[in-house]
């Protein structure tokens, strides 16, 4: 963060200094203590089940100078009514101060994180570049990257997430990007919006807020993502298989990684991806555009488009286990379009060995909760998966979609939980598998962690 004093922050916030205020916040913004360095600000959240401001002392041992928070602490500090309402005003006075930045915003169903580290990895070629690992896309964790950028910082990478209409609009009004993606839009969170019509509306707010001399770019495969162009009077990139920046000539390797001609006007150029799944391809168009955007040559883009990786973890993650077995961990989130990117991975990696495919239940479908899963275990199948594990009971629809289509000669199984699905890979796992392991959150990470710290 840029210096800031005890006395800057309360008037900025409209809080109350507690101590000197002419003490100085150097470091960060940390709500985790673990994470706090020297010179930070600890902000301290009285949630329901852990009172941050019970942990001033450690923060102020691990470096803070001060606290925010809703009550004094014994550490020097400011007070306000809400921390969130607070870092937002905060973020918002550091964004204004600091005119050679670059605030590149982006938003989408699936693929937010994964294309956000690639974003941030081209743009520090180019100078230096806040775009810290993790899904820091809510009202909580966009304030918090966005005080992460200093005088130094040339690229702010910023991950905007909506569960409703108005939240990106919020989010735009504490840091205006001036270049703008929209990946996609998805099956995700259909709950909350009803219709993907009305996702498409959430989402499209970010293009609304860009400025005319900005840059929006969308995705010219996704009717919903390229019917947004009216909506900005910023100057509209198209990319994928048409448009100004696109990839042609796709093809995958028995790893799983896409090569490409990536075309631009009259340059052209083959991008060979580090990063496992096709739908890799359409992320890295969408970070390229980027890119170009902010004046990197294009033959530079075609060779750091072939070192971009993704560095949030539970993306597909591939490893081999010393035993041989293979697993893709993409277990970080699920929707149904995500997970049928995954699939579809799983089946091209898997071409001529047992395929395993792990599958949890997908949160926050709302009305499609049943047609989501089915439809998902009906791709499964269609794909040929030999093994289709359910995990949790909610996730059992899964298996009657795969049930249903004539033909798949695989074998469903629903585990009761992860310990169970867990119990049914050891017992049959061999050096010649490839396993997915998929869900929602947390619903299948402890199945990747123990096929990660197992097989030799
Ligand atoms: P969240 O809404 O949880 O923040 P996100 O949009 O940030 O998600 P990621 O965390 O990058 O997305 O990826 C979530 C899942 O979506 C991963 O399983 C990833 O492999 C998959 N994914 C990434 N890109 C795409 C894409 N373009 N299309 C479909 N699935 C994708
Ligand atoms: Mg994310």
């Amino acid at each position: 963060m840029i210096p800031l004093t005890l006395g800057e922050i309360a008037s900025i916030t409209g809080g109350r200094v507690v101590g000197d205020p002419a003490v100085t916040v150097t470091g960060d913004v940390e709500y985790d203590t673990r994470k706090i360095g020297p010179g930070g600000l600890f902000v301290a959240f009285a949630g329901e089940k852990v009172d941050g401001h019970h942990f001033a002392a450690a923060a102020l041992a691990a470096g803070a100078v001060a606290v925010l928070g809703t009550r004094e602490t014994e550490a020097p500090g400011v007070v306000v009514d809400n921390p969130l309402d607070a870092l937002a005003a905060l973020a918002r006075v550091v964004v204004s101060r600091l005119d050679k930045l670059t605030v590149v915003g982006l938003t989408g169903s699936s693929g937010k994180t994964t294309t956000k580290d690639y974003i941030g990895q081209l743009l520090s070629r180019l100078g230096p570049t806040v775009a810290p690992a993790g899904s820091l896309n809510n009202e909580l964790g966009f304030p918090y990257t966005v005080l992460r950028a200093n005088e130094e910082t040339r690229f702010l990478v910023l991950e905007m997430g909506a569960r409703g209409i108005g939240h990106i609009r919020y989010l735009t009004e504490i840091a205006q990007p001036s270049i703008g993606v929209v990946l996609n839009i998805g099956a995700a969170h259909l709950g909350e919006f009803g219709s993907v019509q009305g996702t498409a509306q959430a989402k499209g707010e970010l293009v609304e807020a860009l400025p005319p001399s900005g840059v929006a770019i969308l995705n010219a495969d996704d009717p919903l993502v390229a019917g947004m162009a009216p909506r900005t009077r910023a100057r509209v990139v198209m990319v994928g298989s048409s448009g100004s920046l696109t990839a042609s000539d796709v093809s995958l390797d028995a790893s799983g990684r896409a090569s490409y001609r990536l075309t631009s006007g009259a340059e052209s150029g083959r991008v060979r991806l580090s990063v496992v799944g096709e739908h890799q391809v359409a992320n890295s168009l969408a970070a390229g555009a980027v890119a170009l955007a902010a004046g990197m040559a294009f033959e530079d883009l075609v060779t750091a488009l072939g070192e971009v990786g993704i560095v949030s973890g539970r993306r597909m993650d591939v490893f081999t286990r010393a035993d041989g077995v293979t697993v893709i961990d993409d277990s970080y989130n699920a929707n149904p379009s995500s997970t049928a990117a995954a699939l579809r991975s799983l089946a091209s990696m898997g071409a001529g060995k047992r395929t395993t495919a792990v599958l949890g239940y997908m949160a926050e479908l709302g009305e499609h909760e049943v047609s989501g899963h089915a439809e998902v275990g009906r791709l499964a199948a269609e794909l040929g998966v030999d093994r289709l594990i359910a995990v949790a009971v909610e996730a059992g629809p899964i298996l009657d979609g795969a049930a249903g289509v004539a033909g798949w000669r695989g074998t469903g199984l629903l585990a009761a939980d992860q310990a169970a699905a867990i119990e049914i890979l050891q017992a049959d796992l061999r050096a010649d598998d490839v396993v997915l392991v998929k869900g929602s959150r947390y619903r299948t990470w402890d199945v990747a962690d123990r096929l990660r710290s197992t097989g030799g």
